[in-house]
């Protein structure tokens, strides 16, 4: 497969990921510009029905045991394997939890570098460039690619989703896991499931998010009063659910959730980039924070320089008034 480009399959129960869909998408822009062949590599266990849904023109098959939920180890390994027997110019790996382990660990195996965090990837000038997001993505670095082969893990909802419809491949292949599956010194025991969220950030239209700022858990209640009022959603920064004032599922951010609504209320959090991963994307940000200088400031539409509490109850007066 010279030239070819290989992209890692995330799947989870049978399901795959959107973000496998969008490296697909993006493979097959690049191999109609290069005439390069995209093979979608299907690790797991159980999961051949699967391969039915990847638009690829070929997809190389490799069943374990060890292979059960994509467990890291086993899925380097193998994807190592794989690429070593097809020689791919290009290896697209989500840049997601199981993708960040594995494309490190791939690239550090093969001796091939690696591009992290991409988030574009354009052609210059003859070349493609890759653009890898450093710091949180306070800082975006465009790194040429040249003839050696490279592993690029990209970053979910930068491609276009609709770039390709799941579907047949043009081909099946299966092949042996390597032999050293049997050697691991790990294994995944079960899937643990994160705890039901009682409601969906990622849906909705408004939230009211706070910070640090509100001091207290008690002082949530204001919050919570003025999110009713805006028909809004409360979420958090980490600290707060660090400190067990909200559930895991109501957190903003880079080990939290990543959030598109059309208000985003942001009341005394800083805008340290972690928090701006998971936001800076909604349509409409307006932020408090007393700190003129608070970086919050420099992804909102709407700044106010003044302490919560007051801004808070104005605001809760007027709607409810
Ligand atoms: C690997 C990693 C992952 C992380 N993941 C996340 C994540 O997913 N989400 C996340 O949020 N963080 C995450 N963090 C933590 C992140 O770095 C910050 O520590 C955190 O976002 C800060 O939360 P904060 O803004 O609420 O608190 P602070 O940084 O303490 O900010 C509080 C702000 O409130 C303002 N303020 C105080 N009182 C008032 C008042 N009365 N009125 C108005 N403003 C007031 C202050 O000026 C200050 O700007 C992560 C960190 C790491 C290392």
């Amino acid at each position: 497969m010279a030239h070819g480009i290989a992209v890692l399959v995330e799947h989870l129960e049978g399901q795959v990921t959107d973000v496998t869909y969008e490296l697909l998408g993006l493979a097959r822009r690049i191999a109609d510009t290069d005439g390069a062949e995209v093979v979608a590599c299907l690790l797991g266990h159980g999961v051949r029905h699967v391969a039915e849904r990847l638009p690829a023109d070929r997809v190389v098959l490799v069943e374990d045991h060890a292979l059960h939920y994509l467990a890291p180890e086993a899925t380097a390994r193998t994807f190592a394997a794989l690429l070593r027997g097809e020689r791919p110019w290009l290896a697209l790996v989500p840049n997601t939890a199981i993708g960040m382990d594995v494309a490190a660990w791939v690239a550090a195996a093969l001796d091939w570098s690696l591009v992290a965090y991409c988030q574009a990837f354009d052609r210059r000038d003859g070349r493609w460039v890759a653009t890898a997001q450093l710091f949180g993505g306070k800082v975006l670095a465009d790194v040429p690619l040249g003839s050696d082969p490279v592993v690029v893990s990209a970053l979910a909802g930068a491609f276009a989703a609709d770039a390709v419809e799941p579907g047949p491949p043009g081909t099946i292949e299966t092949q042996e896991p390597p032999a050293e599956l049997a050697t691991l010194r790990t294994c995944s025991v079960r899937l643990e499931r994160p705890e039901v969220a009682d409601i969906d950030i990622t849906r909705a239209e408004k939230i009211v998010a706070v910070g640090r700022g509100i001091e207290s858990k008690d002082n949530l209640e204001l919050a919570e009063q003025l999110a009713e009022a805006l028909g809004a959603v409360l979420a958090a920064s980490r600290p707060l659910v660090d400190a067990g004032w909200l559930p895991r599922s109501r957190q903003v951010g880079k080990s939290g959730l990543k959030v598109k609504p059309k208000l985003y209320l942001a009341l005394g959090i800083s805008g340290a980039p972690e928090h701006l991963e998971g936001m800076k994307d909604a349509e409409l940000i307006v932020a408090v924070n007393k700190d003129p200088k608070a970086p919050i400031f420099t992804v909102a539409d709407y700044g106010v320089v003044a302490d919560l509490f007051d801004v808070a109850e104005a605001l809760l007066e007027r709607l409810e008034g």
